[in-house]
């Protein structure tokens, strides 16, 4: 089964980003997925708007993101500060169980690009207003032309396994009897590897051998790439040297097998949810 946001149904096409009069002239086409704070508007579906809802409700348009193509037609992202058209504006979190991969990789995408101009409205370097550019994909400063682009931040996260056991922990903060993968932000200087071996020891203590990449997948909350690794522990004393879990253990299979689902009400250990990779990562292993 794909991870959740990545099926992604669009061509990109980039290098229309730069041509602001084509982008203007692909509108009258297109489809619009209108996003207000970080919520979607709903009905049984994800409501889109036409060119004609955005004349009639006089939406900015000169916020709108170019997504892409799908098949023939245009799709962009549209901000909506004043949420026009009224109607039921859920979070992606909340719907993503409820809709089809392809829909939710739509959503992420345009929560993600709409997201980071929210976030971005002032130039990093001399705290001008900026401008967006590039089909809403870059952010230029008119007063020192400092140009900045969307981000994405890359995490490691990281199934550690020894002699048939896996290592899981938690945080003090998730629900009750949850359980996961270590994982951590890369920082600067640091390869993927380096930051699954630093992330492994401080939050357990335990140091890694082999480390190896098995998937990515983009996690808009609020601008994260997942990185998938397995890592091979050398050591299994464990340590929580950071505290930033407050349990961590090693588990057999048929201990992770007896495990509920997180948001079940059951006591006990509960694995990660469908649409974390951290899920697949587990599951890859069981099926070994
Ligand atoms: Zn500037």
């Amino acid at each position: 089964m794909a991870l959740t946001f990545t099926e992604t149904p669009f061509d990109r096409a980039a290098p229309l980003r730069g041509d602001a009069i084509q982008l203007r002239v692909l509108m009258s086409g297109a489809r619009f997925v209108p996003v207000h704070d970080s919520a979607h508007l709903v009905d049984d579906a994800p409501r889109l708007l036409t060119w004609d809802h955005t004349q009639a409700t006089r939406v900015d348009l000169t916020a709108a993101v170019f997504l892409g193509f799908i098949g023939q037609t245009p799709w962009f992202a549209l901000p909506i500060a004043d949420p026009q058209p009224s109607g039921t504006w859920k979070g992606l979190r909340e719907l993503m169980p409820l809709l089809p991969g392809d829909e939710v990789a739509i959503l992420s995408y345009a929560l993600a690009m709409t997201t980071w101009r929210r976030n971005h409205l002032h130039c990093g370097r001399c705290g001008g207003a900026t401008t967006i550019s590039d089909g809403g994909h870059s952010a230029t400063c008119p007063a020192c032309d400092h140009k900045s682009f969307p981000r994405t931040d890359p995490v490691v996260i990281a199934l550690i396994t020894h002699a048939g056991k896996c290592l899981l922990g938690r945080q003090a903060v998730w629900p009750p009897g949850f359980y996961s993968c270590v994982a951590g932000f890369v920082e600067p200087g640091e390869t993927l590897e380096d930051a699954v071996r630093r992330e492994s020891f401080e939050e357990t203590g335990i140091n890694i051998g082999e480390v190896r990449y098995v998937a990515s997948q983009p996690w808009p909350f609020p601008a994260s790439l997942m990185l998938g690794f397995r890592a091979e522990a050398t050591s299994t004393a464990i340590s929580r040297n950071d505290q930033e879990l407050e349990d961590c253990r090693w588990f057999g299979k048929d201990e992770v097998r007896a495990f509920g689902e997180r948001g079940d009400d059951a006591p006990g250990f509960k694995l990660p949810g469908p649409y974390a990779i951290a899920r697949s990562l587990i599951d890859g292993w069981l099926a070994e």
